[in-house]
């Protein structure tokens, strides 16, 4: 979308394919909706901690129906919006799926008429994917997620990645009883390690029942709901099985081997640091390439494509620092390196800086849970290398962050600014080395 409308604003004639609604995952089956429900879910925990605030609260209710359907009103919207501002710049867009002919020609599946171009932009992201276990039919992904015709009383929810985090928290949230599995020891491969610890206690503190060191191997479908049997022999029986295992990039069937488009083991399409692909007029950006599987980055990705294709300045985006946030209750923003990435990069040269304490907000409401914040330096100045935050608006306070770990600020930076207080954030500014604190991620 952001490719095209602007290659569309340099007077370039262009044109999209797109087989689903305009917006891509993000807006119609991923961040958006997502974060709306995540809204939905606080609701209710923000109703129960008010109630120490002094409010009286009777006959709390909550409807699902509705809450889906202001979701899909807005979605709609907004995929209209995307839809109008193609438009009105003079792209063309066509709703239907496109193939690759030849390295100039896609053929629309649905009118099958061919189109023909100097340049082609990839862009079809990725698509859930779910082991093929006897029984996978009976379980929904995260596409289905939204469009429940009701609320299931329980679920399980098998994966310990993003996806599975961020809808084990809304479905515990709303009010269904939630069981999240996982084959590993700690959520969110990938992550500090601390931060994975804390995200674990997360979980528990919102009443998800959290299993570690199994995976499904058959889902049952009984009278009474579904039996999930694991390798480790235990089986758990739920109304729902919600499998968030990851995603695939969505190229099957897209004509690439026509093009001489080639990918790899994973069906992603093999890009330079330029997104250009095996084929020369041929770019690919986003998750189809999966780089970096965010919705900004493809965005910077696709900016990068405009500059080099069609302003003569080839534009590498650099891939290093990246923000991004989790979203369970409460969130997980970071960016950077973790601690041990850093320590394999800088070795001694690494100091680390934690706190743990529970943010006023919870005091008075009672509830245990705590914001944990990490910051990683390297060298003798003191470069800030990677934050860490698991903490209630931590989203909103990475965002901040992440320009200056881009900056290259150093922890003297940090130091003498004054904090604002009373906020959670302040805490970022006087943070004391590990060892004098002695504070982990839970306590
Ligand atoms: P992830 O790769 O984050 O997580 C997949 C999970 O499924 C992992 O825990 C993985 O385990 C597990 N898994 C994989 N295969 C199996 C299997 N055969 N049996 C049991 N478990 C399995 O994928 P998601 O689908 O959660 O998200 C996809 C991507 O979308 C993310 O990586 C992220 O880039 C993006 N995203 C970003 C969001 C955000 O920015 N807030 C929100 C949602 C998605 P293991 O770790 O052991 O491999």
């Amino acid at each position: 979308m952001r490719a095209g409308r602007v290659a569309a604003q340099l007077g370039k004639k262009v044109a999209v394919a797109e087989e689903s609604k305009p917006g891509g995952t993000c807006v119609v089956r991923g961040c958006v909706p997502k974060k709306y429900l995540v809204y939905g879910a606080e609701y209710g925990a923000a109703i129960e901690a008010a109630q120490k605030y002094g409010w009286s609260l009777e006959n709390v209710k909550f409807d699902w129906a509705l809450l889906r359907d202001s979701i899909q009103t807005e979605v709609n919207r907004l995929s209209g919006i995307y839809a109008g501002i193609l438009e009105r710049n003079g792209a063309t867009l066509y709703s239907e799926r496109a193939e690759l002919v030849d390295a100039h020609t896609v053929r629309l599946t649905s009118s099958g008429k061919e189109v023909t171009a100097e340049n082609i932009l990839i862009a079809v992201g990725g698509r859930p994917w779910m082991p093929q276990i006897k029984g996978i039919e009976h379980a929904i992904m995260s596409d289905d997620a939204f469009l429940l015709d009701k609320l299931p009383e329980s679920i399980l929810i098998v994966g310990g990645g993003y996806i599975a985090s961020e809808f084990a928290g809304i479905f515990a949230g709303l009010g269904v009883k939630t069981v999240q599995s996982y084959r590993g020891d700690a959520l969110l491969r990938g992550f500090d390690d601390e931060v994975r610890e804390a995200a674990g206690v997360v979980q528990v503190h919102n009443g998800i029942d959290m299993r570690f060191g199994s995976s499904p191997t058959e889902i049952k479908k009984t009278k009474g709901g579904l039996i999930v049997s694991f390798d480790d022999h235990t089986k758990i029986g739920t109304d729902m099985v919600f499998m968030a295992t990851g995603r695939k990039p969505h190229t099957t069937g897209l004509g690439l081997e026509n093009a001489g488009v080639e990918v790899d083991d994973n069906g992603a399409v093999i890009v330079d640091e330029y997104s250009q692909t095996s084929a020369k007029n041929i770019y690919a950006v986003g998750d189809v390439t999966n780089r970096v599987n965010l919705t900004p980055v493809a965005i910077r990705e696709g900016m990068a494509f405009v500059e080099t294709v069609f302003k003569d300045n080839p534009t590498a985006y650099d891939h290093r620092d990246i923000a991004s946030a989790v979203f369970t209750r409460p969130p997980i923003g970071v960016v950077g390196l973790n601690e041990a990435q850093a320590r394999s990069e800088y070795g001694e040269s690494v100091t680390v800086y934690t706190t743990s304490f529970r943010p006023m907000k919870n005091v008075i409401a009672d509830k245990p849970q705590r914001c944990f914040m990490k910051l990683i330096t390297e060298g003798k100045d003191e470069r800030v290398i990677g934050i860490h935050i698991v903490g209630d608006d931590s989203p909103e306070i990475i965002q901040a962050l992440g320009i200056c770990v881009k900056a290259g600020l150093t922890k003297a930076d940090f130091d003498r600014t004054c904090a604002v207080h009373p906020t959670l954030a302040e805490e970022i500014v006087t943070l004391k080395p590990r060892d004098i604190g002695k504070t982990t991620a839970v306590s």
